[in-house]
């Protein structure tokens, strides 16, 4: 554990709402997952943390649009469409984090009123490679968190897909992602 460059993988909410044919689909969503799942197993076999996070939404929030919010209803606790998709790794090693989970809360980054800082640092990692879902909303925000709270992040580039309301909003992300000290990084250059 005194490892100083000791990594987690953090998989942002491959759920089936953010899937195609879910409530609010990422084009391409599900492509994510293979690659994710690779690096998932390659982290558990070194005995390194895996998370995953989900949106996990009351039925009845501000975040979605019809209580005032932005969004269609989506990863409501308990239901189908709240569920990791279905070829997503499931490891009894692997930590799952909830979030979004109050009427007030977006809860768009990892970090947002979770465990999750203080989990990796118990842990005592440094790095963290995160990918998953969306590029352009929980993906930014958890890498931008993940440097405000210290942590060296690899974003997997190639392991995420953005909703882009706006063309260019899943490449702006990845420049902000940039410009907040995090390493762009594509499947190439991991080998998987
Ligand atoms: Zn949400």
């Amino acid at each position: 554990m005194s490892d100083e460059n000791r990594k987690a993988l953090i998989v942002v909410d491959v759920q089936n709402d953010f899937c195609p044919g879910g409530s609010l689909a990422v084009t391409n969503g599900d492509e994510v997952v293979a690659a994710l799942n690779a690096l998932a197993k390659a982290f558990l076999a070194r005995g390194e943390p895996v998370f995953k996070t989900r949106d996990w939404h009351p039925a009845r929030t501000k975040h979605f649009a019809k209580y005032g919010g932005t969004w269609p209803i989506h990863c409501v606790q308990g239901t189908p469409g709240a569920e990791f998709h279905a070829d997503l790794i499931d490891d009894p090693c692997i930590t799952i984090i909830s979030k979004g989970t109050t009427e007030g809360a977006d809860g768009y980054s990892g970090f947002d009123g979770t465990s999750l800082a203080r989990l990796l640092r118990e842990k005592g990692v440094a790095e963290v490679w995160v990918g998953g879902l969306a590029t352009d909303y929980c993906v930014k925000h958890t890498v931008l968190d993940a440097r405000r709270e210290g942590f060296e992040v690899k974003a997997l580039a190639d392991a995420m897909r953005a909703v882009n309301l706006n063309p260019n909003d899943g490449r702006q992300a990845i420049e902000e992602m940039r410009e907040a000290g995090a390493e762009i990084v594509g499947n190439e250059k991991l080998g998987v």
